[in-house]
């Protein structure tokens, strides 16, 4: 039987825009998320890195802004998935993210299973246009 966790043990959230070819990566530029939110933006990474298959760039969000962001998300992805940061980066990446669209390899064998859960980064966005 599964343990049930308190919904404390999540510090954050990272979501992964992912993107494969131009037309993609133009989509996740398009995306604006940077006018629209106060998040931290990840750097664009063209070539997979770590666990992730495709290229992708990294949202870190506090969890406060999960109830905006997402639906948003959800209105306007390219393909992408939101996990929980907690104590366990590899249950975060494995089984407990949520996907929008279709679902991606990760390669989970690079994440540890203990770790220190990742504090909201600092938000690094000065959003100017709605949502
Ligand atoms: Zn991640």
């Amino acid at each position: 039987m599964n343990e049930v966790g308190p919904l404390a043990e999540i510090a954050s959230y990272h979501a992964h825009i992912y993107y494969d070819g131009e037309a993609q990566r133009q989509h996740a530029e398009r995306l604006r998320i940077a006018e629209r939110f106060r998040v931290r933006l990840g750097n664009w990474r063209d070539e997979p890195v770590g666990p992730h298959e495709q290229a992708m760039y990294q949202v870190s969000f506090a969890t406060g802004i999960f109830a905006t962001l997402v639906p948003w998300l959800m209105l306007n992805h390219g393909g992408l998935s939101i996990h929980p940061n907690t104590t366990n980066p590899k249950r975060d990446h494995l089984i407990d993210p949520i996907w929008i669209g279709r679902a991606l390899a990760v390669h989970g064998e690079v994440l540890g299973e203990e770790d220190e859960a990742e504090e909201a980064l600092e938000v690094n966005t000065e959003p100017t246009l709605g949502m």
